[in-house]
């Protein structure tokens, strides 16, 4: 039984001292301000031991392709935990030799610094990696603590675009985009609007009534919203005499429209002596329709220029002496009859004195 027990003591001893073993191993992990980059651009990486290390020794190299990134020499570039670092700048690779002043590494950032990235012939971006040299703990011993890396790569911000095939009124269009890095890319171009160039009329317009019209799409033939066609207006011909005026009734006149037949009618005054054309009122036009055309008043034409011409024949009488053709006439019968009156009763005379005479 007691050699049970202690079989069973040694097997527990065992066992505690082999769960160290299997507590997780340090790591290093590297970080980077930005991972989508053009050249120029300053980014900071972060390398980091995990924590609780146990660690108080720890070398490690940070590399990089000296094309690709350009160290910034800044007074952060140095982190808490370690003490030395040597940049060899040319090949890319910063060497920290740290070691911790009695205490064992608490873990946490390691280091922090800044890079440039390069334009390395048209390409951006590249890997940066931490791998560990040498780490012991408080006892000298080795621990084994992994590496870490990380890539920066092109944000493809200098993308030149070239259009593949152009967009219609309904098919999108294709770009294709090539970056500095030899990224490409194709991207959908949106369509466009409608190109309405024709139209078609639904109804047509008349004298009098707007018409209907619809634009069409010169490509695909799509119909737009409609849209009024005013109406012409009529186009009447010239007046038609059709009862001429006298002096004692009014004429007719008339016109038509060629388009739709319409028909107005208008009076000629009656001729009226003396009076001048100018003078006459027209009276209102009578006509089915009313029309907005402005059409002169036609006057009657005058034919003779005696029609409004009055002369008045004067004859000169000069006072007191009658010279009129037919008085003269008359006093000149009364003077031969007068005078044949005379001689009838003077032979009368005679013949009465002869007779007595004789008795
Ligand atoms: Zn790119
Ligand atoms: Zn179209
Ligand atoms: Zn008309």
């Amino acid at each position: 039984m007691k050699k049970l027990l202690s079989c069973l003591f040694a097997i527990i001893i065992l066992a505690i001292s082999v769960i160290p073993c299997f507590a997780a191993s340090p790591s290093l992990s590297v970080s980077a301000s930005d991972y989508a980059v053009k050249a120029g651009d300053v980014i900071r990486v972060t390398v980091s031991l995990s924590g609780n290390s146990g660690l108080t020794a720890l070398t490690f190299v940070v590399s990089y392709n000296a094309n690709e990134f350009e160290y910034i020499n800044d007074s952060d570039a140095v982190g808490g935990i370690f003490q030395a670092e040597y940049v060899n700048a040319s090949n890319g690779s910063i060497v920290y030799d740290g070691i911790s002043e009695g205490a064992t590494s608490p873990g946490g950032t390691a280091l922090s610094f800044k890079l440039r990235v390069k334009n390395n012939g048209g390409k951006v971006g590249g890997k940066i990696s931490a791998s560990v040299n040498t780490a012991s703990d408080i006892n000298d011993a080795f621990v084994k603590v992994s590496g870490a890396s990380t890539s920066i790569s092109c944000d493809h911000s200098k993308m030149k675009w070239e259009e593949k095939f152009a967009p219609t009124c309904i098919e999108t269009g294709m770009m294709a985009g090539t970056c500095t890095c030899g990224y490409s890319s194709m991207k959908e171009i949106d369509k466009v609007a409608h190109t309405y160039t024709s139209s078609v009329i639904k109804k047509p317009a008349t004298c009098t009534e707007t018409g209907i019209k619809v634009g069409t799409c010169s490509v695909c033939g799509a119909e737009n919203a409609e849209s009024k066609i005013p109406a012409t207006g009529h186009q009447y011909t010239e007046w038609v005499v059709k009862q001429e005026a006298t002096a004692e009734t009014v004429g007719i006149k008339e016109r038509t429209c060629m388009n739709c037949g319409d028909v107005t009618t208008q009076t000629i005054p009656v001729l009226i002596e003396g009076i001048t054309p100018e003078d006459i009122t027209q009276p209102e036009e009578s006509s089915t329709e009313t029309t907005t055309e402005f059409e002169p008043i036609i006057t009657p034409e005058i034919t003779t220029e005696d029609n409004f011409e009055y002369e008045t024949e004067t004859t000169t009488v000069p006072s007191g002496i009658f010279t009129n053709a037919v008085g003269s006439d008359i006093a000149i019968i009364a003077v031969i009859a007068l005078a044949i009156l005379v001689v009838i009763v003077l032979v009368m005379y005679i013949v009465l004195i002869i007779r007595q005479k004789k008795k």
